[in-house]
């Protein structure tokens, strides 16, 4: 059985527990790995380290921290099919999905970064005839990166390039559902040449591993992306510190439709914005609303381009739509699927677990599943499932769409559909949502400040605001 275990200091070593938890292939349901179930003793491990290593790295130049990027992106890159696979067999997605785009992300991550801390300057500027102000950067220091289930590899590496190419250590804490490709990305980091102890895997749970990350003294800074009932502990946890918080968090998004745009490039679009890697995205247009006059042809060829997914195995490369991440998930998106109906919803396609061969039947899989005839304040509309469910809803009057669509306590991403500019910018100044897209969905430009609002989270990261993040700013002040 492989066991997957932390990688601290440069090495990977068993977790001082000596136990391991079971890591689940989605697909087939069966055990295939042990995971490392580290505790506060690995975190303090792997937190020593990273303070070891922080002098020397913090001030080694910019441009050799960025050749390192550089490098394990060159490694993620080499082992591109190895990791696409991984993370497929990990998380339940399709392997096109994670070959298309996870892996590919990740390495861009590290590239993005490394390249664009080289360009970034800071305005000098005269306060007066006899003082000159300016802005020095500094590293935080240690930092604590804590990561969902649903793109493991990417998210976890939008959190490592930025910390690192900023002259922070690091100790890392993915999803103890989705660990391997991290253990894949400590191998390239290894063979790199990354100095030890500045860049930390620690593996387990959330309530041992990862509280104890967020508790340590001597960890300044956390960016955490998961669930909002989670980050709730998060904050709480790191007060006693002040410690420096990026929260990236959960999503109700509303994906509007009018009357007036281009349908035929719509359609797919939507699709994908509901169902792409199982409706496990956090920017997933799980709410959809139409304007009444094309609501029922889109309600009808929406549903039927869903009923045509390929839900199956994510080995195969023709599978539109993998395995959710876990049992207890599905049943979690099946229980909505349930209220749906309960809630007196009708169920156009989907709703059920799909038929599949022997070898995929104690997979944790589930049709693509169009719900409508629910009120926008209905459970089903107000609190986020997840998976690959969506709601079609028809509205008559753009201001009622505006405040179905606001009506959540999510505020992460919200996506307009028209062919009127005007009333496309007018209706994005009016979401209460972080990332707003007219026209696209998840057309993502790593400059771009990301992040939600109200209960989606606190902050943003992306390009500049990322080197906010992982930096502390002084404003230095001479008189002459
Ligand atoms: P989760 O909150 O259960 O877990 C996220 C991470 O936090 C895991 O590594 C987990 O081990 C850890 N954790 C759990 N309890 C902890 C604690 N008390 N202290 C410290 N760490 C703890 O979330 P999940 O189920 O893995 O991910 C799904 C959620 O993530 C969804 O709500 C989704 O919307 C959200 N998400 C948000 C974004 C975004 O960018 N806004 C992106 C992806 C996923």
């Amino acid at each position: 059985m492989i066991e997957l275990n932390n990688f601290i200091d440069g090495t990977f070593r068993a977790p001082a527990t000596g136990r391991y938890l079971d890591n689940v292939n989605p697909a087939t349901g069966a055990v295939y790995a042990k995971l490392a179930a580290s505790d506060a003793s690995d975190v303090n491990a792997a937190v020593e380290a990273a303070k070891r290593a922080f002098p020397a790295w913090s001030t080694t130049p910019l441009a050799e921290r960025a050749k390192m990027l550089h490098r394990i992106a060159d490694g993620i890159e080499a082992r591109l099919d190895e990791f696409a696979a991984t993370e497929s067999m990990d998380q339940g997605k399709p392997v096109s999905l994670a070959r298309a785009i996870d892996i590919p992300r990740a390495v861009w991550n590290f590239r993005y970064f490394a390249d664009a801390m080289q360009h970034h300057t800071e305005q000098a500027t005269h306060m007066d005839a006899k003082a000159l102000n300016y802005v020095n950067r500094k590293a935080v220091g240690v930092a604590g990166l804590i990561s969902p289930w649903n793109l493991p590899l990417y998210l976890l590496t939008w959190k490592i390039a930025p910390a690192l190419i900023t002259g922070n250590t690091c100790v890392a804490k993915p999803s103890e559902m989705t660990s391997h490709t991290a253990v894949l990305l400590g191998e390239v980091m290894q063979a790199a040449g990354l100095p030890d102890g500045v860049c930390n895997l620690v593996f387990g749970t959330g309530v041992d591993a990862g509280s104890a990350l967020v508790g340590h003294p001597d960890v300044p800074l956390i960016s955490f992306t998961g669930g909002t009932a989670t980050a709730k502990h998060i904050m709480g946890d790191s007060a006693e510190h002040f410690k420096k918080l990026s929260l990236e968090l959960g999503g109700k998004n509303a994906f509007l439709v009018f009357a007036d745009c281009d349908l035929e490039a719509c359609l797919p679009v939507a699709l994908r914005a509901a169902f792409t890697n199982q409706g496990e995205v956090c920017l997933c247009g799980s709410r959809i609303f139409v304007e009444r006059p094309i609501f029922d042809e889109f309600l009808r060829r929406f549903s039927a381009m869903a009923g045509e997914l390929r839900v199956g195995d994510p080995k195969d490369p023709q599978t539109n739509m993998g395995a959710l991440v876990s049992a207890a998930h599905r049943d979690k998106v099946q229980s909505y699927i349930d209220l749906a109906r309960e809630e007196g919803g009708t169920i156009h396609t989907g709703g059920k677990a799909p038929e599949l061969p022997a070898e995929l039947q104690n997979g944790f899989f589930l049709e693509p599943t169009v719900v409508s005839g629910l009120a926008p304040d209905c459970r089903v509309q107000q609190e986020e499932i997840f998976g690959p469910v969506v709601t079609i809803t028809p509205f008559d009057r753009e201001e009622d769409v505006v405040a179905w669509a606001n009506g959540t306590r999510y505020g992460l991403s919200a996506t307009i559909w028209t062919g009127d500019l005007t009333r496309g910018h007018r209706v994005a100044h009016a979401m209460d949502a972080g990332i707003i897209w007219v026209n696209t969905w998840m057309l993502r430009d790593l400059r771009t400040p990301f992040g939600g609002m109200k209960a989606s989270g606190v902050g943003r990261e992306g390009g500049a605001h990322s080197i906010d993040f992982y930096t502390e700013v002084q404003n230095i002040c001479i008189q002459y």
